[in-house]
């Protein structure tokens, strides 16, 4: 910058218009839809990623190809932009903060490394308790031999989760007794772990927040997350087990939590709803969500719109849904019949009314990779569940 104002300092920074650049770290497909949602408001979109086909990379007017922690490309992106963001959470953290001396960056680094940490994480979740009225699972940090000896029988059983980078329900591992413990820490290398103990889940939900640079903060409807194999498979909104009360809680500790962070941005926090009522904070995710993508076509401002203007600092849309939801998520495996693989009947499953198609440009489907999603949008929650399950019955999946 030429002048003494930060970049940071969104207090002097005036709007950034269209048709001006954004830039996203990474090149996946969060990265693509959010390059469909800025272009659509005129903006440019700039990615920085690594390998030379991605799917926002596809549709980006400029793909920067380097890695993550490239200097050189990191300057090139924060020059050519009025702002960048990022569409994984693990993102250097180092890299958002270079990218800070010279462009608007959301969400900021400060912010991105503590959802990259699960200790860091369940700590602030801790220290935000007070005001958000939710607690993290008991758990404790599990770094050598001698803190497995230390585990106190309440924490069993129990699931061991790497401190970094786990995603999908990878790096995790459900352990019943202090040997299983030691078995699976030292399957994972002996790199950092987080003991959590087990909890009764009667169900999970995620609540989609965005929060301006103004302190501004809006909450989506309270969606319903079904996982299958650690991948999430449904996202069903309004949730059929979310009651008005359990709603509000969510809320209030999503707008507590995002208020303490500072946050600027889209940001996810997954709950646990457990058998007697009760909400437990989870994780939260510093970007859209995968449960966010219903959003799309059953909401006034989809969660990639939303991010564009929480970037740009324009002001938030609105969060009002206009039609009940359910999306599903499209794995590899719709692509084979037995070792065959072929195209899904997708002309099939668009006949059915209210059915919306995402895919995602890739080119090698693989079982347990995400290829895309459908939203089901109908007058009724009912009516968008049997399309779900009109969906399944075509393209071979288990309802
Ligand atoms: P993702 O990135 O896909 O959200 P992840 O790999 O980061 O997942 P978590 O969300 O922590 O991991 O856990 C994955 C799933 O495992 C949860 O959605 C939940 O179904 C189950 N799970 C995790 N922690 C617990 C717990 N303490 N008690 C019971 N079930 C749990
Ligand atoms: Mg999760």
């Amino acid at each position: 910058m030429s002048n003494n104002r930060h970049p940071q300092d969104a207090a002097f920074l005036p709007t950034a218009k269209p048709p001006t650049w954004l830039g996203v770290m990474g090149g996946g497909q969060l990265g693509r839809m959010f390059a469909h949602a800025a272009q659509a408001m005129g903006f440019k979109v700039a990615v920085l990623e690594p390998a030379a086909d991605c799917p926002a990379g596809q549709v980006a007017e400029r793909l920067i190809n380097a890695g993550y922690g490239d200097s050189a490309a990191l300057g090139q992106l924060s020059a050519l932009c009025a702002a960048v963001t990022t569409e994984f959470e693990n993102v250097p953290a180092d890299s958002m903060n270079l990218l800070a001396q010279d462009s608007f960056v959301a969400p900021n680094g400060a912010c991105v490394s503590i959802a990259q940490d699960r200790v860091l994480e369940k700590r602030f979740f801790v220290e935000c308790a007070p005001r958000s009225g939710v607690l993290p699972a008991p758990h404790k940090v599990i770094a050598s031999i001698e803190d497995i000896e230390a585990i106190g029988d309440e924490l069993l059983p129990g699931i061991l989760k790497t401190v970094r980078m786990g995603y999908d329900g990878k790096g995790q591992v459900r352990v019943a007794s202090r040997a299983d413990v030691r078995a699976a820490f030292a399957a994972m290398n002996g790199v950092a772990c987080l003991l959590e103990k087990m909890l009764p889940l009667a169900y999970e939900i995620s609540v989609l927040t965005a929060r301006g640079h103004d302190g501004a903060s809006v909450v989506y409807p309270i969606a319903e997350n079904v996982h299958r194999d650690g991948i999430l498979f449904t996202t069903t909104v309004p949730g059929p087990n979310v009651s008005a009360s359990c709603a509000q809680r969510a809320q209030d500790a999503a707008r507590a939590i995002v208020d303490r962070l500072g946050y600027v941005g889209v940001l996810c926090i997954e709950f646990f709803v457990l058998t007697d009522g009760s909400l437990v904070v989870n994780e939260m995710a510093p970007r859209p969500h995968n449960s966010g993508h219903y959003t799309i076509d059953a909401c006034l401002t989809s969660q990639f719109a939303q991010q564009v203007r929480a970037m740009a600092r324009l002001p938030l849309g609105d969060v009002r849904q206009h039609s009940p939801a359910v999306m599903l998520n499209i794995l590899g495996d719709v692509w084979f019949e037995g070792d065959t693989v072929r195209e899904p009947a997708w002309d099939r499953v668009l006949a059915l009314p209210g059915a919306f198609l995402h895919l995602y440009g890739k080119d090698d489907p693989r079982r347990g990779r995400k290829m895309g999603h459908v939203n089901f949008v109908a007058p009724t929650l009912e009516a968008a569940q049997r399309q779900l399950q009109a969906a399944c019955a075509i393209l071979g999946i288990a309802p």
